[in-house]
């Protein structure tokens, strides 16, 4: 047994196989949902989480079994702190927590937003969640949300696939866990409820939300792309109880969308060409973009992949650049994901 098996079966929920399962550990999270009597359900068409674990390997096919000593010295402070902070946010549905209150001052916002920046937030929106981004079989305790992005370093970002680039990845999802965690604890001393997601998979298509919450939009590679960061940014949400959230329900970045249509270059450089030539919307009212099935191997073995966000010109030239340029591309099909009642 290697070096890494023997970490990963320290990590993994007690009785898993001995190949490391993400969902399994994942799914241990979700269990904290049995504590609530009430969730907020998903619709009909809601569709599952999409699994992490790859059926076709096994553990010496990932490149976590091949991952050198001096690697895996470099990765643990990210992961084991990763592995922390997202136990302490599956720990606060533990179904105790009374809220005392359910509508906010303008003040609370502000210092909400000042407290998530300083703790490494680049952006915070709020929206009311759709049942239909709620994962099948999955529950929230309350319908609405805080969505927050944290930023990826560019350099590290532009080698994917590569060990820096999912060490980065594995960064951004830590910091993800620790500023939702920071944020949901502010929350709930200021007497609402708030339970924060955990990062990586969690109970809603934080993408989804994240485009309705004004962002940014989501890319031809089915990635969220925002001013400022691209496409190099990870994404989380806090559950709450504040009714009165300022929501957004414009979105002013759809323009990415009719440039996708002429650029299509994550497209090409997708080496399982699992990327559409199309998004298709979807029965629950998102966008399907990419065939899960053909990435996840590849994804399971070259460093998490990541070369359709290092590819796409929002990662490199940035937003900003790509828009001045941009003339317009009035045939470029139209998918807006619809705001629901
Ligand atoms: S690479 Fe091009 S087509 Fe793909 S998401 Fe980026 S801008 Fe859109
Ligand atoms: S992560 Fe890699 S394999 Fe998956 S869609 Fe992007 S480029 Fe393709």
């Amino acid at each position: 047994m290697t070096i890494v098996n023997r970490i990963f079966e320290t990590l993994m929920p007690k009785g898993s196989s001995k190949k490391p399962s993400l969902d399994k550990l994942l799914a241990q999270f979700d269990r904290e949902l049995e504590n609530f009597q009430t969730l907020v359900k998903p619709a009909e068409t809601s569709k599952p989480r999409t699994p992490f674990d790859s059926k076709n390997l096994t553990f010496s096919d990932m490149y976590m079994s091949k991952l050198t000593v001096r690697q895996i010295a470099s990765v643990l402070p990210i992961m084991l702190p990763l592995q922390v902070q997202m136990r302490q946010s599956a720990r606060m549905y533990d179904g105790k927590f009374q809220p005392r209150r359910s509508t906010a001052e303008p003040e609370f916002f502000e210092q909400l937003e000042t407290l998530a920046r300083n703790a490494g937030a680049v952006d915070i929106k709020y929206v009311k969640v759709p049942n239909n981004a709620i994962f099948k079989d999955k529950g929230i305790p309350y319908p609405y949300a805080v969505v927050i992005t944290v930023e990826m370093d560019k350099e590290n970002m532009s080698t994917a696939p590569s060990f820096e680039a999912f060490r980065e990845v594995a960064k951004g999802y830590g910091n993800l866990a620790r500023v939702g965690n920071k944020m949901a604890r502010f929350m709930r001393r200021s007497g609402f409820a708030a339970y924060p997601g955990t990062a990586l998979g969690g109970l809603t298509d934080y993408t989804h939300l994240a485009e309705l919450a004004g962002l940014g939009a989501i890319g031809y590679h089915g990635l969220l792309i925002t001013p400022g960061e691209g496409v190099r940014l990870r994404i989380n949400t806090i559950y709450t109880n504040i009714t009165n959230l300022p929501i957004q329900t414009e979105n002013e970045h759809y323009w990415v969308r009719d440039f996708c249509a002429m650029c299509k270059k994550c497209i090409r450089a997708c080496p399982v060409k699992a990327i559409y030539d199309q998004p298709r919307p979807r029965g629950d009212g998102g966008m399907q973009c990419i065939d899960h099935d053909d990435c996840r191997d590849y994804f399971n073995q070259n460093f998490g992949c990541a070369i359709c966000l290092a590819s796409c010109p929002f990662s490199d030239i940035g937003y900003e650049k790509v828009k001045t340029r941009f003339k317009g591309n009035p045939t470029a099909p139209q998918f807006h994901i619809p705001h629901l009642p």
